[in-house]
């Protein structure tokens, strides 16, 4: 039975839907009478260009058919299914159509493997070459590598695309060849090399020519699959590590194991995805790439998982109070990303502000500095804040205590004419008086 471009559009985008390499809803909710517009977990994803912008990207895949059967991938030819494939020229077009109505700006391509992995790559290519070169699309492209295909081919593909991406799948190699047994980790590693020098070498080329075809010019990131494997904490973020250093990706995805299989090789169906994790991984990995951190400072043998009531920064600041305080007036910039509250964007703002004058524990916070986590970490010209005596134990009490609840926010939602209710008198309380609440709530001595 030949299936409609809608029905296609609409298995291949629910297909696409676990891929992490960029953001989608995840949310669906069906239009209620009464009520207006609803929403789809798949279809659309985001993405951020460059330049900070936010982008919105059709994300499908080609086909949904794969002849191989990776157990934690819902497309393995074992599951039963409905299948769907386009034809590079149908999805062209519909990618036009899309964009010409100013739904989406970009494209985000995956697919399953179809026949084998060099047929699949040059469907992809006639994809994207119908798009580039015969409807001139100049808009944003992300297009997933297929692990196997034919290295000719693949650098073809990375001169259509903005961005490209190879999936590590899994966090070992065990784990590979137990849930995944078509794949190898060289057959993953391999594209992910030749994709990481062709970058360099076009950077090369494209300082030399100006008009040297661009390959892949924002960048290749991967996507690794949490929770469907034993491996530990320490051993993802080790190997994050090492991705970034050895094939200098833009990003590494992580994506929380959603049971999509009875396999007994896998966590039960029913089992939550380990959305914490996700989120620590995420939290740690922004470490690595921003805040001079190893994988070794953040986790290590002895303590192998994240600590599930508080961010890795703030971990690791309290198993080392013997670094702090630290004064926000002298310490360097390296040392001042380490304290928790302060970003990257304040640490630099600190830089510049103290050339012109001692910082002051008010001048931190119109800074940016989230005072509530730096301030048991910081000095300012060698004053602690005013009241607070530090311990480990005590910080680690107040840092984990969830936030004192808004006293208006009741849960219930405002009329757009309702007058708000004035503002309580904690909002405007000193801090140092907050501080004192906080602090002997959280064990400290004033
Ligand atoms: S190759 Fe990709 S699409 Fe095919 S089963 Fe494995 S993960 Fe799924």
């Amino acid at each position: 039975m030949s299936l409609s471009t809608l029905e296609k559009l609409t298995i291949l985008t629910d297909a696409a839907k676990y891929d992490a390499a960029c953001t989608s809803s995840g949310v669906d909710r069906p239009n209620v009478p009464g009520q207006l517009g609803n929403a789809v977990s798949y279809g659309l994803c985001h993405s951020f260009a460059a330049d900070g912008r936010c982008i919105s990207l059709l994300k499908v895949l080609f086909t949904n058919s794969c002849i191989y059967n990776c157990k934690y991938c819902v497309n393995r030819c074992s599951n039963d299914t409905p299948r769907a494939a386009f034809t590079p020229r149908e999805l062209a077009e519909l990618t036009i159509a899309f964009y010409r109505r100013n739904y989406i700006e970009g494209l985000f391509l995956s697919s399953g493997i179809l026949r084998s992995p060099d047929y699949t790559c040059e469907q992809l290519i006639e994809t994207l070459r119908l798009l580039r070169q015969e409807y001139h699309f100049g808009g944003y492209i992300h297009v997933k590598a297929i692990p196997g295909a034919d290295s000719a081919l693949i650098t073809r593909l990375g001169l259509l695309a903005d961005r490209m991406s190879v999936n590590i799948e899994l966090p070992s190699e065990s784990g590979l060849q137990k849930l995944a047994p078509n794949k190898t980790k060289s057959s993953i590693l391999k594209p992910m090399g030749l994709i990481s020098g062709r970058i360099a070498e076009n950077k090369r080329d494209l300082a030399l020519y100006k008009h040297a075809p661009a390959f892949a010019p924002a960048g290749q990131s991967t996507q690794m699959i949490i929770g469907a494997t034993p491996d530990s904490d320490l051993q993802i973020l080790r190997l994050t590590e090492g991705l970034y250093k050895k094939y200098k990706l833009k990003r590494v995805f992580f994506s929380a194991y959603v049971p999509v299989s009875d396999s007994a090789l896998l966590p039960p169906m029913g089992t939550k995805p380990p959305l914490l994790r996700e989120h620590r991984l995420y939290q740690a990995d922004w470490l690595l790439r921003f805040y001079g951190f190893s994988a070794s400072e953040i986790l290590d043998d002895a303590s192998p998982s994240f600590d599930p009531l508080l961010d890795p920064k703030c971990c690791w600041a309290i198993r080392h109070m013997e670094l702090f305080p630290i004064d926000v007036n002298r310490a360097e910039y390296a040392l001042l990303l380490r304290v928790p509250g302060i970003g990257v964007k304040s640490a630099k703002r600190i830089i510049t502000a103290r050339r012109e004058s001692s910082l002051s524990f008010e001048g931190l916070k119109r800074l940016g500095v989230v005072l509530k986590r730096a301030q048991y970490f910081i000095t300012c010209s060698g004053k602690m804040m005013p009241g607070l005596r530090v311990t480990q134990e005590g910080v680690f009490r107040a840092l984990t205590e969830p936030s004192p609840r808004d006293p208006l926010d009741t849960g219930e939602q405002l009329s757009f004419f309702d007058t708000p209710p004035a503002r309580l008198s904690w909002e405007n309380t000193p801090t140092t008086s907050l501080l004192s609440d906080t602090v002997s709530k959280g064990g400290f001595s004033a």
